[in-house]
Formats: C-alpha cells, sequence, structure tokens
C-alpha cells in the first residue's frame, strides 16, 4: 500500500467512529444513481443521503454505457430499487469536446498518446442525458414501474436542475 498510507490513516480514525455496522444491502430509499466520477459530486451530500439510503454507478460523464444499464438493470429487479436518477454534471471533462479533442488534451497535457483507450465524450449533454432515460426507462428488461429520471449537478451552486423533453 506504498502511497496510501494517508488514506489507511484516515480509514483508521473513521471505523472508531463507525456506527452503521449493520446496515442491510437493498437501499433505503429504493434508489440509484448513475453519476460522473467527477471529485466535485458529494453523491450523499447532493441529495441528502445517508448509509444505505441509495446505490451508486458511477463512471466518467453519469453515461449509460452497458456495464452502467446491466448494474442499473439488475438493482431494479434485485435491490428493491424502484427509482433511478441519471445525474451528470455542469464542467464536466467528458462533455468538453469530442472523443479526437480529448485524446489531442492527454497528449498536449503528458506527452502520451492513447493507443486502447477511446474517451467516450458527450456531444450534447442535455440531449444524451435526456436519451439515456428514455433509453434506460423503455428497456425490456428494466423492472416494471421502475421510474428514470435525469437532472444535471451545478458544481459551481450545488444545485441540481432537473430535465425532460417538452
Ligand atoms: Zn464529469
Amino acid at each position: 500500500m506504498d502511497g496510501f498510507e494517508d488514506l489507511l490513516e484516515s480509514n483508521t480514525a473513521y471505523a472508531e467512529g463507525f456506527d452503521a455496522g449493520g446496515v442491510g444491502p437493498t437501499p433505503a430509499k429504493n434508489l440509484a444513481i448513475l453519476t460522473c466520477m467527477d471529485c466535485r459530486i458529494d453523491v450523499f451530500a447532493v441529495l441528502g443521503l445517508d448509509i444505505g439510503d441509495a446505490k451508486v454507478v458511477r463512471n466518467a460523464g453519469a453515461q449509460l454505457n452497458s456495464g452502467a444499464l446491466h448494474d442499473l438493470v439488475l438493482a431494479s429487479h434485485l435491490l428493491d430499487v424502484n427509482r433511478i436518477l441519471i445525474m451528470p454534471h455542469t464542467r464536466c471533462a467528458m462533455a468538453s469536446g469530442d472523443a479526437d479533442a480529448l485524446s489531442a488534451r492527454v497528449s498536449d497535457v503528458t506527452g502520451h498518446h492513447l493507443r486502447e483507450v477511446t474517451p467516450r465524450a458527450i456531444d450534447d449533454q442535455q440531449e444524451k442525458l435526456l436519451s439515456d432515460v428514455e433509453r434506460l426507462v423503455a428497456h425490456p428488461d428494466l423492472h416494471a414501474g421502475t421510474r428514470v429520471s435525469g437532472a444535471i449537478y451545478d458544481v459551481d451552486s450545488g444545485r441540481l436542475i432537473p430535465i425532460q423533453r417538452n
């Protein structure tokens, strides 16, 4: 664990005050969230959640890729999830240019040329969110009755901006 000592030290302090033992694996708020891996999103704080309240899936851009879709569908069947919030955010790097631009930025910043990784860039963030919500809610394997919604989290104000097609 060379290079991770700070985390182990913090965990020691965390565990000393830990009082959530015995919380069950199904989310108390019947909620799953798909959000970005961005470090500015404190998911539980943003939504007023406690340990045990929600399942969280994260990736670059809060994108409904096949991995996220599989996890969320499974959660709707096995984990008592009956509402899913897809929550990308403002100033997301994945929505700041196309795949080529993101690859070029990697080269510019680090001098490394990506060989096997193609950034999953987002062209139009609102449109992507709307289409992801629609795709998930219409998915034939999603548990019947599962509600799906989308909102963009503003990393500068802390506010959620709900989104829906007019
Ligand atoms: Zn992001």
